[in-house]
Formats: C-alpha cells, sequence, structure tokens
C-alpha cells in the first residue's frame, strides 16, 4: 500500500493536540506505508526530502517526529547492514551509554541451543513500549542487536522502568529504561560485527535527523507567532531575528544533505565534521529562537499554552541531545588539522561549495 502527500498530511492533522502513548503508537505505524515508498534514504541524491519530512513531522509534533527519527535511522542502519527490516513493525535505535546503561551479552550466541542472553537496562529508550522492534547498542560487546520488544516471549523478559523519567517533555514518548533479564539471543539478532555500528560509514549519515527535528519545532514555534497580532516594534524586530533563524537553519539542512549526497561513503572523512557544524548551527539557532520567543510574549505561552508550553519543553530538552562544547572541541580539533575544510577562501562559492573540495 502507498500513501500520498495528502494521506500523511491528514496524518498529522488527525493526531490529536495532547497525544497519548497510543496516538503515537497509531500514527507512527499509519505512516510506516508512506515512510517506507516515499522517505529516500539518507545519502543516496535526496537526503534533503528525508530531512524536509523529519521537520514537517517535527513542526507538527516533536513527539511523534522523535519516534519516526529513530524508526528511520534504525531501517536505514538494518539496510546498511544487509538486513530487511519488517515493513509492518516500528522500530527504535537505542545507543544511549553512560552509568545507567548496563546492558551485556552473556553465554554463547554459537552455543547449542542459544545460550546467549541478553541483561542489564539500557536509558533513554525512546518508544520503550511503543515501538515493535529495537535496534540495541551492547556497549561491553560492542554489537548491535535487533530485539523484538513485542514477541510473545519477549515481554516476560522485559520492564519497563517509566518513574525515571521527571519531566513533562516527551512524557507521552515513553523514553524509559528498559530492563532485559536473560532476554534470549540467536546470531539472527545481532547487527553487523563488533563496532560496526560506530565504524561504519552511515554512521555520519543519521546525525543530521535530529537537527532537522529541532529546526522543525522550532519552526512550529515561530509559526505560531507568526499568526499572531504583533503589539509593537520589539515583537516585529524579534520576528525578523526568528525568521532569519529559521531561513539560515533551512540552508545549512540544505548544504548538510548536499555533503551528505556527494560522498556517502564517507570517502572524504568530512561527513562527520560537516553534520557537527550543521548540528551545532541549528542548536544555536533554535536557542535563538527559544529565548526570543520568551522575550516576545512574555510567561504566559509557557504557562497557559498547552501546545506552546509543550514545544517550547521539549525543544529545550531536544536540542540537549547534541553534546555542545564536547562536539565543538571535536570540530575545532578536525579545523586544526585540516585547514582547507571549511576555510573562508572555499566558502565564498557557497552553495556551490563542498566541503572536500
Ligand atoms: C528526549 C530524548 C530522547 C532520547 N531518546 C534516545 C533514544 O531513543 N535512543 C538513544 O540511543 N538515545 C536517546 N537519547 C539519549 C541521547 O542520545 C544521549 O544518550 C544523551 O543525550 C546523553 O548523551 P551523553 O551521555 O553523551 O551526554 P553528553 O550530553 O555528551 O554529556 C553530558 C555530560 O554531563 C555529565 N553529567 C551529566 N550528569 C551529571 C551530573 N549529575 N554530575 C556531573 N556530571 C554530569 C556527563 O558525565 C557528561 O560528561 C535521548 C535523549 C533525549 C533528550
Amino acid at each position: 500500500m502507498s500513501m500520498d502527500n495528502q494521506t500523511l498530511a491528514e496524518c498529522l492533522t488527525d493526531l490529536p493536540e495532547s497525544p497519548t502513548a497510543s496516538d503515537y503508537r497509531d500514527a507512527a505505524r499509519a505512516l510506516l506505508p508512506y515512510m517506507e515508498t516515499n522517505v529516500p534514504p539518507m545519502g543516496e541524491g535526496q537526503s534533503l526530502d528525508r530531512l524536509r519530512l523529519l521537520s514537517g513531522v517535527a513542526h507538527r509534533d516533536l513527539g511523534l517526529a522523535r519516534l519516526i527519527e529513530g524508526h528511520l535511522d534504525a531501517t536505514q542502519i538494518l539496510r546498511e547492514a544487509g538486513c530487511t527490516a519488517e515493513s509492518d513493525k516500528l522500530y527504535g535505535i537505542w545507543a544511549s551509554g553512560g552509568p545507567a546503561d548496563t546492558t551485556d551479552i552473556t553465554g554463547c550466541a554459537g552455543g547449542d541451543q542459544g545460550s546467549a542472553r541478553l541483561t542489564g537496562a539500557k536509558p533513554f529508550c525512546s518508544g520503550s513500549d511503543i515501538v515493535d522492534r529495537a535496534l540495541l547498542y551492547v556497549y561491553p560487546a560492542e554489537q548491535l542487536l535487533d530485539v523484538d520488544m513485542r514477541g510473545a516471549g519477549s515481554r516476560e523478559c522485559l520492564s519497563f522502568e517509566a518513574g525515571q523519567w521527571r519531566s513533562a517533555a516527551f512524557v507521552e514518548t515513553h523514553t524509559w529504561s528498559v530492563r532485559f533479564e536473560d532476554f534470549p539471543l540467536t546470531e539472527e539478532n545481532r547487527v553487523g560485527g563488533p563496532q560496526w555500528y560506530f565504524h561504519r560509514p552511515g554512521f555520519c549519515l543519521g546525525a543530521l535527523a535530529p537537527a532537522a527535528c529541532w529546526a522543525g519545532g522550532a519552526t512550529g514555534l515561530v509559526d505560531s507567532l507568526r499568526q499572531r497580532k504583533l503589539n509593537d516594534g520589539h515583537a516585529r524586530a524579534h520576528l525578523g531575528a526568528m525568521v532569519s533563524s529559521v531561513c539560515s537553519m533551512n540552508a545549512m539542512l540544505r548544504w548538510g544533505a548536499d555533503q551528505m549526497d556527494a560522498d556517502p561513503n564517507n570517502t572524504s572523512g568530512t561527513l562527520f565534521p560537516s553534520a557537527l557544524l550543521v548540528r551545532h548551527h541549528i542548536e544555536r539557532a533554535c536557542t535563538e529562537v527559544l529565548d526570543r520567543f520568551g522575550r516576545t510574549l512574555g510567561p504566559r505561552p509557557f504557562a497557559f499554552e498547552e501546545s506552546n508550553a509543550r514545544r517550547i519543553a521539549e525543544l529545550t530538552l531536544y536540542i540537549r541531545q547534541c553534546h555542545a562544547e564536547r562536539d565543538l572541541e571535536e570540530l575545532g580539533g578536525y579545523l586544526e588539522k585540516h585547514p582547507q575544510f571549511c576555510s573562508s577562501s572555499l566558502m565564498l562559492s557557497f552553495p556551490f561549495y563542498r566541503a572536500d573540495t
């Protein structure tokens, strides 16, 4: 079954103003045929269309965008690994590490009865009990797994730690910790070899997708301002600055998409710094939009307007997925070693400029 853009628009319009987890599951699953048929992969010449879809969904609802972004990333990863994603399944991708991540693989996958087991808790699992399947990175084993979250044998080996999430933002995306207890694994659960997930060229391709969602969320905020009657010159000045931010975010997404399409295998080695550039710019532009929106309208939308209050809280949290100065330090280190990358003389030919030229 294929879906056209009108059906996509209807699907987004039908999403309730304050979606529940079950609304999110229904909407994301309803979009599966559309995503399979209409959303191009990253790095194959139409990356911008993919980013636009994500921005468009985020413009409508950041929670749905967070889930769609995970699904598209997971299915792209499976494609890169030469595995087939199940077309009627909604996927998540859970790779968060740190001290709260205690996942590990015990036993031996090659054993007669498949004695390998997944144990421990994985934090920050968006759509934890919403998705059908999840790709999960196990750091001690350096292995990406594809696990069935709803199969008959799965549920008894899974539990969800919902109480740790204290923010109202994204509360219905159920970004919970998932605990696995003796979750049985076979060779079929493995996606790529050890470390493949981080070392594949496509790792950089997925980095623009969250930024596209951030940009879409901020654009939604700006558009809500554009529907109001502006009271004074200060409001008009802020609007001008915010629309300028929206335009520059779109230009950066286009530039980033061009980089990915021109060199999807990252032979130039410039895709990661390119993605960091785009992500930084968009994170800053979103921060400016959030700041100016509040300075324009004061506290009322934050306190009394349900959809704007939620959007502001979610965008504020979502952009924290960037690694801030840690990313900038990496970018600066790269620039130090590669003086030609984005040098000002080359940038003068923007927008035809490519980072590896
Ligand atoms: C809404 C949302 C949904 C997400 N969904 C997913 C998902 O589906 N899948 C997924 O894989 N990931 C998800 N993430 C997680 C995300 O990808 C990162 O794992 C997360 O942003 C943390 O990154 P980080 O550990 O690299 O920390 P960074 O942001 O890079 O760094 C944080 C720094 O602060 C330090 N720090 C933090 N707390 C303290 C403290 N109390 N005291 C001292 N130092 C401290 C840390 O040690 C670290 O150095 C989600 C995040 C958000 C916000």
